[in-house]
């Protein structure tokens, strides 16, 4: 999609710190990260959020998703540690860029409850 702004980083118009690409995906240091680690993993084609996973392309795309997100921590060093993944959806989910894209975090002990009132 022309105007958004994980597409143009997936295709290379927007630069980025990529740490790791497949055929379906890519994975980059947020420019505003939480944490000592802090990288987005991201379908190189458009979709905007979960709720858009719903014909046969999407799902096959997706079926792979967590292998991704497993690979990516594991090259990241987080998969003894641990880390978490977090996937922000619509307005009150607090997504802010309307093209799916998984955070993983770690570096440090996280706390619980995520989020803030
Ligand atoms: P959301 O709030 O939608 O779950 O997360 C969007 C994330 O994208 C935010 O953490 C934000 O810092 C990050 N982000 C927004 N624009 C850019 C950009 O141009 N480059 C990178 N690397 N990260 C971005
Ligand atoms: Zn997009």
């Amino acid at each position: 999609m022309k105007d958004c702004i994980f597409c143009q980083i997936a295709n290379g118009t927007i630069p980025s710190s990529k740490v790791f690409e497949n055929d379906d995906f890519v994975a980059f240091n947020d420019l505003a990260p939480t944490a000592p680690v802090h990288v987005l993993v991201v379908p190189k084609q458009h979709v905007q959020s979960i709720n858009q996973i719903t014909d046969a392309e999407t799902e096959d795309q997706f079926a792979h998703f967590f292998s991704t997100v497993q690979a990516v921590a594991s090259q990241l060093g987080l998969a003894e540690s641990g880390y978490r993944v977090v996937i922000n959806t619509g307005a009150d989910g607090g997504q802010t860029v309307p093209h799916f894209h998984a955070h993983i975090i770690g570096g440090k002990a996280l706390g619980w409850p995520p989020f803030a009132d």
